[in-house]
């Protein structure tokens, strides 16, 4: 629109030059130079379209999508749902002197819902609902980004009073790109004039016409780096966590996922959802998507258990690398990993999953464990036993191949902070310390002392199971792979 009017001008203008006899040189520059910023900018600076999604046609590329289609994650759903009652029966919210709510923070790692959320809230309320990332108001040039969030305004705002609603919902995807804090960017006159258009918008302020009300649902993975003006109650005032889900939330999810899918009658989700332990939604729906795809290749039309444990190996590790290594080297790192799977085995019977020696991504082999239940907090005897596990495959390295390699850096870097967050949090034997303050020294005794006890604890494991391993080790360099429930019946065996 803009772009046409000033065309219109600009074609006006020569014209009448060319008529009067006046020079056009000056006029003719300023086009070029009009056309070859458009041309540099792909058209973009201008002119921007945002995506109107109206909650009652659901036009555009989203499907109608309900909160019953989102698994594990109630509490968001609930937090959700009762902000946006007030704008679905706003006579009860005015009787009681509610003000509307500005702004809803859907806050979250990624791929756990958060646009689902958006979309689900957008046909739920039946209001207008436009979209937008905050990259699409990111541009170099100054007064642009602010413009735009004047335009989007201005088109919810538009939009819901040509289809006679009162409120139009506005989803801003990744908006600490354009909501961070301001003062932070280099270009940041740029920014912070965006962001301010943006609190103005929020505010009310700039409306022309006041009958439409906007709400903002806004996504972030980083709260933290928001700007507090744009936190503070009046603005965004519910901030709803959207968090990884747990056993029973991935159990949901997983139901979702695989509704249309012929799963075979050995497929128990439940164990499924166990196993996936801080995967997201979107990790969930991969997985089954994966499970599906791995059946569908091994000309079966059933999804069986195999498919979806092999699929989860797939989703954490990545594809399946085609160099195989040496005998030598295989034993290697089957050994290695037998020791992490034992001494996890004996310290939390049932922790193991399967045993692979099969390379994926940068794994040469790996241990995948069931965790009982999903932790949010350690206690000092857990990180300690974490710390064995983790020492565990250079220990068996050690004692049945006579010396480590260099496929224990990972375990040995991670080993390391887990014994300084025992330091960190005071679970140490130093008590609650500052680890700044602290001798350094007496911080690096500590450190090797919580991880040499790791070491002995994993090796006299290991050697009371010497022969298991190298047995299961042969099995696994013919075999590549040992299931959770093989690996116990061997490790039980006599040796
Ligand atoms: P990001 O922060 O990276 O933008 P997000 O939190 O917005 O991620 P979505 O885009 O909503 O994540 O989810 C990505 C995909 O993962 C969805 O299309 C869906 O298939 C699946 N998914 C994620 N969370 C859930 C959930 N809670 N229930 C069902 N499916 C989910």
């Amino acid at each position: 629109m803009v772009k046409a009017i000033l065309m219109g001008a600009w074609s006006g203008a020569v014209l009448f030059s060319l008529a009067v006899g006046a020079d056009v040189g000056p006029l003719l520059a300023v086009g070029g130079l009009a056309v070859l910023v458009e041309l540099l900018t792909g058209g973009r600076l201008l002119d921007r379209k945002f995506t109107i999604l109206s909650g009652n046609s659901d036009s555009g590329r989203a499907k109608a999508l309900s909160f019953a289609d989102i698994g594990g994650q109630q509490v968001a759903v609930r937090e959700l749902v009762e902000a946006l009652e007030f704008i679905k029966n706003e006579r009860s919210a005015v009787r009681m002197g509610i003000r509307p709510l500005r702004g809803i923070l859907l806050a979250g790692p990624p791929g756990t819902g958060k646009t689902l959320l958006a979309r689900a809230a957008a046909s739920y309320t039946q209001a207008v609902f436009l979209s937008a990332s905050g990259s699409d108001f990111i541009e170099m040039y100054a007064g642009v980004g602010a413009k735009r969030v004047r335009d989007l305004f201005a088109s919810a705002r538009a939009a819901a009073a040509s289809q006679g609603s009162r409120t139009a919902v506005i989803f801003i995807d990744e908006i600490d790109v354009l909501g961070a804090v301001r003062g932070r960017h280099a270009s940041h006159m740029e920014y912070d004039q965006t962001l301010n258009q943006l609190l103005v918008e929020m505010d009310g302020l700039s409306a022309v016409r006041d009958d439409v009300r906007v709400l903002v649902i806004a996504a972030t993975n980083r709260v933290d780096l928001l700007d507090p003006a744009l936190l503070r109650p009046g603005r965004f005032d519910r901030i709803v966590s959207v968090d990884l889900p747990d056993a029973q939330g991935r159990l949901e999810i997983l139901r979702i996922h695989t509704a249309r899918k012929p799963l075979a009658n050995d497929v128990d989700l439940a164990k499924v959802a166990r196993e996936a332990y801080g995967f997201s939604g979107a990790h969930l729906e991969s997985l089954a998507n994966e499970a599906a795809i791995l059946a569908l290749r091994a000309g079966r039309n059933i999804i069986t258990s195999e498919d979806f444990s092999e699929a989860m190996e797939k989703v954490i590790m990545g594809e399946r690398i085609q160099r195989k290594p040496d005998d030598e080297q295989l034993m290697r790192v089957a050994v290695h990993e037998l020791g992490h799977a034992v001494v996890s085995e004996v310290l939390e019977p049932g922790s193991v999953a399967s045993v692979t020696v099969a390379g994926r991504g940068k794994a040469l082999g790996y241990v995948r464990h069931s965790p009982r239940s999903d932790l949010s907090l350690e206690t000092r005897g857990q990180i300690e036993r974490r710390i064995c596990v983790l020492v565990a495959g250079v220990v068996s390295e050690r004692l049945i191949l006579g010396e480590g390699s260099t496929g224990a850096s990972q375990d040995i870097s991670q080993a390391l902070d887990a014994a300084r967050l025992i330091v960190k949090c005071g679970l140490s034997d130093a008590g609650i310390v500052s680890e700044d303050d602290m001798p350094k020294e007496r911080y690096h005794e500590i450190i090797a002392g919580l991880v040499k006890a790791g070491q002995e604890r994993a090796a006299s494991i290991i050697s009371a199971r010497r022969d298991q391993i190298v047995r299961m080790a042969e099995f696994l360099c013919r075999e590549e792979r040992m299931d959770g429930e093989s690996f116990r019946a061997e490790l039980c065996q006599a040796a």
